[in-house]
C-alpha cells in the first residue's frame, strides 16, 4: 500500500475550533489510499500487524489497551510505560481530537441557561466522567462558553445523545436530537428560557 507522509494538519490550513478544517488530513489520505489507514496513527512502524506488540499505552490520556479495547488504569499505565515491548500510540479518542474529527455537537441556549452556566458545565463534566467509566473513548473534545450559548464537541455520538437526555431529565427544557446519518454525526440542541 502506498503511504504518503504528510503533517496532520497541512501547512496553510488553520486549526480552528470548533468544526473541521476542510479538507482534513484524514480526507486527503482517504482519497489517496482508501480507508485502510483509518485506525493507524501514527503510521504503522511494523511491516505486518503480527509483528507489532499488542499492548499499547496512550501518552495523552494514559489509557491502556490489550489490542481489543482501551481502558483507563493509571497504575497499570505507570508500569507499562517503562516496558520497552509496549507500544506508545495515541488512543482512538485522542487521534480524533488531534485530527479534529468530531462525532457529536451540543448547543445549550436560553436565558435560564445563561444564569446557570456553572451548574450546567459541572453536570456535563460529571456526565462525561460517568460515560468514560463504560467507554473511555467517549470524550468532550471542546467546551466553549460563548456569550449566549455553550458549545460542545464530542468524540462520540452516544455521548452527545447521553448528555442531551441527561439535561432534559435533570433540568427540563427543550431538547432536539438530530442525527446526520450520512456524516455519522449527531447534533443536540437544548434550551431553557
Ligand atoms: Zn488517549
Amino acid at each position: 500500500m502506498r503511504r504518503v507522509r504528510s503533517p496532520i494538519v497541512r501547512p496553510g490550513t488553520k486549526a480552528i475550533l470548533p468544526g473541521r478544517v476542510h479538507p482534513t488530513w484524514h480526507d486527503t489520505q482517504w482519497s489517496i489510499q482508501g480507508d485502510g489507514h483509518q485506525m493507524e496513527f501514527p503510521l504503522r512502524r511494523y511491516e505486518s500487524p503480527g509483528a507489532a506488540p499488542v499492548t499499547m499505552v496512550c501518552p495523552v490520556c494514559h489509557s491502556i489497551s490489550d489490542g481489543k479495547r482501551w481502558v483507563l488504569d493509571e497504575k497499570e499505565y505507570q508500569r507499562l510505560r517503562r516496558d520497552p515491548k509496549v507500544r506508545v500510540q495515541l488512543c482512538p479518542a485522542d487521534t480524533r481530537i488531534q485530527r479534529q474529527m468530531y462525532d457529536g455537537e451540543i448547543v445549550l441556549k436560553g436565558s435560564w441557561m445563561k444564569d446557570h452556566k456553572d451548574e450546567l458545565l459541572n453536570f456535563i463534566r460529571n456526565e462525561e466522567q460517568r460515560a468514560m467509566a463504560n467507554n473511555p473513548m467517549a470524550r468532550l473534545a471542546a467546551v466553549q462558553d460563548r456569550e449566549d450559548q455553550i458549545y460542545i464537541l464530542t468524540t462520540s455520538q452516544s455521548l452527545a445523545r447521553r448528555i442531551g437526555a441527561g439535561l432534559k431529565s435533570a433540568f427540563k427544557g427543550r431538547l432536539t436530537v438530530q442525527r446526520l446519518p450520512y456524516e455519522n454525526f449527531t447534533r443536540v440542541r437544548w434550551a431553557r428560557d
